[in-house]
């Protein structure tokens, strides 16, 4: 089975570190900020406008992403994934314009913490078609709209990774996921 994971916030804790430079930043440009981390919107979490938003990406983002830590059980969950016989292949919307070299840096953050995945794919702006592309057959974001549209295409299943901005929505279409030792379980039933 072909399973496509998205990075940060799924198999990172990118926004924890996330967070930490922008308190930084915030206190540098004396932008008076109640940090609010249940936002996904940046002007609204962290009262950032469109320039200082380029600017703070332009400085930290590769520090953030080299910085992340991987989400607690993940390293060993994907090593069993690929014992059940799973291919995994990471999608990410990480960019080349944010930060140059995402491939080298992502592939490198991967190598150092030991996570297996057969493809990588950056830059990736229509998540359901590298879906489609890659025959994935079981999909995991913690973004709860690229999951939606993953999953209203009715060929993929999909699993949210429960976050701070999503960890309130109700009812959901799928299901919700909180740590990598409950997706192991899925997958297992699912082989
Ligand atoms: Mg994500």
């Amino acid at each position: 089975m072909n399973i496509g994971i998205d990075i940060d916030d799924t198999i990172t804790n990118s926004s924890d570190i996330f967070v930490k430079y922008a308190k930084i930043y915030n206190k540098i440009h004396n932008i008076d900020h109640s940090i609010n981390t249940d936002e996904l919107d940046q002007s609204k979490a962290f009262g950032w406008t469109q320039k200082n938003q380029k600017e703070f990406a332009l400085q930290y983002l590769k520090i953030i992403l080299q910085e992340a830590l991987p989400k607690e059980n993940v390293i060993e969950a994907i090593k069993k994934l690929k014992e059940l016989g799973c291919n995994i292949i990471f999608i990410t919307a990480r960019k080349d314009t944010e930060v140059d070299g995402m491939y080298a840096l992502t592939k490198q953050w991967l190598d150092d913490n030991n996570i297996e995945f057969d493809k990588l794919v950056v830059n990736c702006d229509n998540k359901l078609q590298e879906c489609i592309n890659n025959n994935i057959k079981l999909f995991i974001d913690d973004n709860y709209f690229t999951c939606k549209q993953v999953h209203d295409s009715k060929k993929i299943e999909v699993l949210l990774y429960k976050t701070n901005y999503n960890k309130n929505y109700k009812n959901l279409e799928f299901e919700i996921v909180e740590n990598w030792n409950e997706i192991i379980e899925k997958v297992r039933r699912k082989l």
